[in-house]
């Protein structure tokens, strides 16, 4: 018995001790991340849920170290945590909109969603930087939406509240990622003061038991509140038709397409634009 309480400590430290160096040896390559060209988006379309048209693209950040590709639910923490998100934030800004905008010509509408961290969001020059950005590139503020988890809206509410006005009122749209599974209640939706709000994948693999009750009420106050719904992780033709009868605006999963490499996406849209 003790012996294997023993072996279960030493284990424990081990595994720890692992973590700790992998996360330092991360954390220091990811500093250079950027320069030594190592960083990528891929994106993935959001269908309209009646006609399935494309009408946008999420992009999502994409690191290959050394050959070997390390997911960002590992390094967007380390890069929160080692202050290397609002630089990293920056070039997906400016790489997501370049890349939209050297799509054919048909692609004109298309909206491009990127994700940011409440750490971006809490950087007072943060505004600045994407309407200095938007202008350079003349790229149409509408047609940038900006993904924030619901995290956001259970902290400090004032200085956010006031990054997001500001940026609502630039034309940006902003969507509230990953519904659900944060703080907020269904009530205190009715003042969240989005225009997006997209539902987390765990209520979508439960669409045919205790998922759809939630969509259901989360629909009926984004009708009253006039947000758009998204549904994500979207993976079956079962899903798709159970969330067109509940009438959710717009889908995003595997069903329709993964995330695509940039190489892949005029082909891609060549296909399914309408
Ligand atoms: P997210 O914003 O919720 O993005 C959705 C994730 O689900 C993506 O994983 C996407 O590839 C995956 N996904 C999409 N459709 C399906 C599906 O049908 N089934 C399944 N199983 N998965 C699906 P990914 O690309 O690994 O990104 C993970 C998370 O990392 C993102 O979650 C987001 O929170 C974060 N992230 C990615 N790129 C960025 C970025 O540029 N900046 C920041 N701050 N965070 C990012
Ligand atoms: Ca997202
Ligand atoms: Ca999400
Ligand atoms: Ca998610």
């Amino acid at each position: 018995q003790k012996r294997l309480e023993k072996g279960k400590v030493r284990f424990f430290n081990e595994s720890l001790r692992l973590q700790i160096i992998r996360e330092r040896f991360l954390s220091d390559r990811l500093v250079t991340a950027i320069d030594d060209n190592e960083l990528r988006l891929v994106f993935q379309p959001i269908v309209k849920s009646k006609t399935e048209e494309v009408v946008g693209l999420e992009a999502l950040l994409r690191w290959r170290l050394d050959g070997e590709e390390v997911s960002p639910v590992e390094f967007i923490p380390i890069a929160e945590q080692y202050g290397m998100i609002k630089s990293i934030g920056l070039w997906v800004l400016e790489e997501a909109c370049q890349q939209i905008l050297t799509l054919s010509k048909s692609t004109k509408n298309l909206t491009v969603s990127i994700n940011v961290s409440i750490i971006q969001l809490q950087d007072k020059d943060f505004v600045t930087h994407v309407r200095r950005l938007l202008t350079q590139l003349k790229f149409e503020p509408s047609r940038l939406h900006i993904e924030i988890t619901e995290s956001v809206f259970a902290t400090d509410k004032s200085t956010l509240m006031t990054q997001i006005k500001a940026l609502q009122e630039m034309n940006i749209e902003i969507c509230i990622d990953d519904f659900g599974t944060g703080y907020s209640s269904l009530a205190s939706m009715q003042n969240l003061g989005v225009d997006i709000v997209k539902i987390d994948k765990s209520f979508i693999d439960k669409i045919n038991n205790s998922g759809s009750n939630i969509v259901h009420a989360v629909m009926q106050i984004s009708q009253s509140m006039g947000y758009q719904v998204v549904a994500e992780g979207v993976e079956t033709l079962e899903q798709v038709n159970k969330l067109n009868e509940i009438g959710v605006h717009f889908l995003q999963g595997y069903y329709f397409s993964k995330p695509l490499e940039v190489e892949q996406l005029n082909n891609y849209l060549g296909n399914h634009l309408k």
